[in-house]
């Protein structure tokens, strides 16, 4: 396998749905199987992860009508049951409920933004090195959403899974995100998903309509996200159960890893992922050298650093770790927002190359 598999998606929400689980029926089954494994061993058996679905699928009706539709479409084209994907589309939550007693973090990324001031060709970009279990490499996909009234997008996201992590929209506005932890997440698991927030801001035409979604709710569990604009604008939303905290580029560049920048709250990762601390400073230092000629090389060889390895930025499996905690880059994401280009890595960035894709047809 040499890059992630791109599909477009057209027609309505439920038809977009039904492509996607016609197309990747074995990795949907795949990422149950990986995820069903996983909540297992961090203490959350089959019929608890199911039940919490199956609670939480009505009022994904209620908060996204369309998000509920894609999933239910994906259910019908995969030939799984709508349970199953519904159990994919909250795994955040049910994952990261159970590491906030502060013992079970696993995880990593490691992301950034820059503003047109600081690039050579001065355009905006996100991007981020996605670390996370070794199969889940398999199961990434890219998909282009064409739907009626919602702008186009482009996002990497897990086969089953509707909203994307990373991702870019035909007005210029950009997501790339962090796992993050506090003591009160999962305290009440009936809030908006992650992955359907993620998917709201891909949506938005504006930028002020896509932060909305991660600030005028509370969240279940905590996570970063980094927003960028192509006309020159990024900010970082902090989100809790708690409430959201802000991080603003500094110098024209943002970097964030897995703990809260923001003092406001208790940040819970570092204690299990201590090289948290150094990702993201170091990240920031390797790009703010080259300030006013940051290119895609330059980001590239940033991403592939090994200070640390391998709890570094390019991240490797650490094979003292038990099977269940080792982490790796997935993928690396670099989204030139100015060009609405998508380039993303196959694994870590240090061992293959960026595929391009770009909204409106692969490249
Ligand atoms: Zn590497």
């Amino acid at each position: 396998m040499t890059g992630l598999t791109h599909v477009t998606l057209s027609g309505t929400a439920y038809e977009c749905g039904v492509i996607h689980g016609e197309t990747f029926v074995d990795e949907i089954q795949q990422n149950i199987s990986v995820y069903l494994d996983k909540f297992a061993y961090h203490g959350v058996d089959k019929q608890t992860t199911r039940e919490q679905a199956s609670d939480l699928l009505p009022r994904i009706q209620e908060w996204n009508p369309e998000y509920a539709e894609e999933l239910r479409g994906i259910a019908e084209g995969s030939g799984i049951s709508v349970i199953e994907i519904a159990l994919l589309n909250v795994r955040y939550e049910v994952l990261y409920a159970a590491y906030s007693d502060g013992s079970l973090g696993v995880d990593g990324c490691t992301s950034f933004g820059l503003l047109p001031e600081v690039t050579a060709d001065h355009h905006t970009y996100v991007g981020q090195n996605w670390d996370w279990a070794e199969p889940i490499a398999n199961t990434l996909i890219v998909t282009e959403v064409h739907r009626d009234n919602v702008p186009n997008h482009l996002a990497v996201t897990e086969a089953g899974i509707v909203g994307g992590k990373m991702g870019i929209n035909e007005h210029g506005i950009g997501l790339v995100v962090n796992g993050l932890v506090s003591p009160n997440d999962g305290d009440d698991p009936f809030r908006k998903p992650f992955h359907v927030r993620c998917r709201e801001v891909l949506e938005a035409e504006r930028f002020d309509t896509a932060l909305k979604p991660l600030v005028a709710s509370l969240h279940a569990c905590s996570s970063n996200f980094v927003l960028g604009h192509a006309d020159g604008e990024i900010i970082d939303v902090e989100a809790s159960p708690n409430g959201p905290g802000y991080v603003y580029p500094r110098n024209g560049v943002h970097t964030h890893a897995n703990h809260f920048a923001n003092n406001g709250f208790e940040s819970c990762m570092e204690r299990q992922l201590p090289d948290t601390l150094y990702r993201a400073r170091r990240l920031r230092q390797a790009l703010e050298q080259h300030s006013g000629d940051i290119d895609p090389a330059t980001i590239k060889s940033a991403l592939s650093d090994h200070f640390g390895r391998p709890a570094s930025f390019c991240r490797h499996i650490d094979k003292n770790k038990h099977p269940q905690k080792r982490t790796q880059t997935d993928t690396s994401v670099i989204i030139d927002l100015t060009e609405r280009t998508l380039c993303a890595t196959y694994g870590p960035p240090c061992e293959t190359t960026y595929n391009t894709y770009q909204l409106g047809g692969a490249a």
